[in-house]
């Protein structure tokens, strides 16, 4: 039985392990931390758990086949799911109230209130999202599958364009404003956000109860379960190689642990530059890594609040009454999300907020060589921001019992992802057509898996990237890739 070393426990690493056991290798995780999941995370806080991820899960729905691939790797089996009415809520400076439905008519006739104007758009658009609410992806395709998928292609193209581009095209400019506020999500291209609105409304992109922790857990559980073995807080340093062959991994402490696969699926950047030294890539993967544009980093504020907001939106954006200043931006509008639909994370009269705000990784690894700044500075914004809040909830400053405020530097740390990087490469119009490898040019028995390893990243992408990565590996070693679910 040939011996695969993993380097990550994170969604690709623990799936990548899982399929590795379902096809007859022996498999072992080598993570850094001291728990699953990676960036789909959470942490305790006296009375709160906070949520470090989970939004909604695409293939949640059993019509949709990625259904089959979280069957496979034990995410949906007794699971309870949350609807989202809506993606966002948002209110501008002038108190418009704009709701991003997930129903489509509702949606529609939302936009027809700000804009007569613009039917024959918002026609069109609404009939795309439809379309895009019957569309299933396979996880397995061939030719044929491929040669179906055409009509996805052509409204990938479609709609391949910038949010803010998007957005006007509205001949309404205050329903172009509102459309862009909704959907400011770092420029990106407007296909990701119509297709997820989309797969929201078709009962395909909903939230897991238990959130990202109990996500993670099943997954560890499922792998551990098929006989897989993980080693914690246990950090990869290099990759080693014999003769182009990936043959074992060294960690921090010295250890070297031989193996016969070696499968990355931690950050892409440090595997193919530093782990392996650079010395397995070519012009067209380093043009790619130079040129492709990462999610930006983030500064994740989680408020933990004594009082009941279960009435209030899950997810709302609104101008602050002073803006603050943030790695020397001035931040005008924030996005809260409200987390107190999970019982599992919002006990009793308690409630946690998570706001996402992104931001400069080389700002904030400068000022992390001054602790007492870099700290005074978390806490200056975190105050700044609170007071902002009781723009919307006047009680919300006095409530205010646990703040934790994770910058580019945190996930840094606790991930390896590159500049802090919180989902990969971003889905723009130029990455969009882009393939990232699998495996490395002149390196035999070595594979990468995760969210750098196909633009757009997210958790779908992270498991199933993990799936495709065994299915190779499965062929390059003459074994038909099977799976079963639980
Ligand atoms: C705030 C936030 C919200 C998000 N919301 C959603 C959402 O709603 N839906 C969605 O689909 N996605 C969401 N994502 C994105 C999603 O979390 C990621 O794309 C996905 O978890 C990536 O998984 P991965 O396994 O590829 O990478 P990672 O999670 O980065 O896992 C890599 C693992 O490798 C380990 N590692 C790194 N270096 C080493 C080393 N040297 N030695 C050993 N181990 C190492 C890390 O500790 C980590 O566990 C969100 C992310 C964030 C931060």
């Amino acid at each position: 039985m040939k011996k695969v070393i993993i380097i990550g426990g994170g969604i690709a690493g623990l799936s990548a392990g899982c399929y590795c056991q379902m096809n007859g290798f022996e498999s072992e995780i080598y993570e850094m931390h001291d728990m699953p999941g990676g960036l789909c995370t959470g942490w305790r806080r006296k009375n709160f758990t906070f949520d470090g991820c989970l939004h909604w899960l695409v293939g949640t729905s059993p019509s949709n086949p990625m259904y089959r691939m979280w069957e496979e790797l034990g995410v949906v089996k007794g699971k309870k799911f949350f609807d989202y009415d809506y993606f966002i809520k948002v209110i501008d400076k002038e108190g418009n109230v704009f709701f991003t439905y997930t129903n489509p008519d509702r949606f529609k006739e939302q936009m027809l209130e700000y804009s007569k104007e613009d039917r024959k758009f918002i026609c069109s658009v609404i009939k795309d999202i439809k379309w895009f609410m019957k569309m299933k992806i396979p996880i397995d395709y061939g030719f044929f599958t491929l040669f179906k998928m055409i009509p996805m292609f052509y409204r990938f193209w479609k709609y391949s364009m910038p949010v803010s581009e998007f957005a006007g095209k509205f001949k309404n400019k205050k329903l172009g404003e509102l459309v862009n506020l909704a959907f400011d999500w770092h420029d990106m291209s407007a296909v990701f956000l119509i297709w997820t609105l989309a797969y929201m409304g078709s009962r395909d992109a909903q939230y897991v109860m238990g959130g990202s922790i109990e996500l993670a857990k099943s997954i560890e559980q499922r792998y551990l379960s098929l006989g897989g073995k993980i080693h914690y807080k246990s950090e990869v340093i290099k990759i080693l190689v014999k003769n182009n062959k990936a043959s074992g991994i060294k960690l921090n402490d010295g250890t070297e642990i031989q193996g016969d696969i070696i499968i990355s699926a931690a950050d892409g950047y440090s595997t193919i530059y530093e782990w392996l030294g650079g010395l397995y890539t070519d012009k067209k993967l380093d043009k790619k890594y130079k040129t492709l544009e990462p999610f930006p980093p983030l500064l994740y504020i989680s408020i933990g609040v004594e009082g009941n907001y279960r009435k209030e939106p899950y997810s709302v954006t609104f101008p602050l009454d002073k803006p603050v200043l943030i790695a020397n931006k001035e931040v005008e509008y924030i996005s809260l999300a409200n987390k107190s639909f999970d019982p599992s994370l919002s006990a009793n009269n308690t409630t946690a907020f998570h706001l996402s705000i992104p931001t400069d990784y080389d700002y904030w690894a400068e000022l992390y060589k001054d602790k007492t700044t870099y700290l005074q500075e978390k806490e200056r914004i975190a105050n700044e921001i609170i007071e902002g809040i009781t723009k919307l909830y006047p009680d919300f400053k006095s409530q205010v019992r646990e703040v934790d405020v994770a910058t580019p530097v945190t996930f840094k740390r606790y991930t390896g992802n590159y500049r802090g990087s919180y989902e990969g490469w971003l889905l723009t119009k130029k990455s969009m057509t882009v393939q990232m490898p699998k495996t490395l040019r002149g390196l035999s028995d070595f594979y990468m898996a995760g969210h750098w390893t196909a633009p757009g990243g997210g958790l779908p992408t992270a498991a199933s990237t993990a799936r495709q990565a065994v299915k190779l590996l499965c062929r390059h070693n003459k074994i038909k890739f099977s799976t079963t679910t639980v």
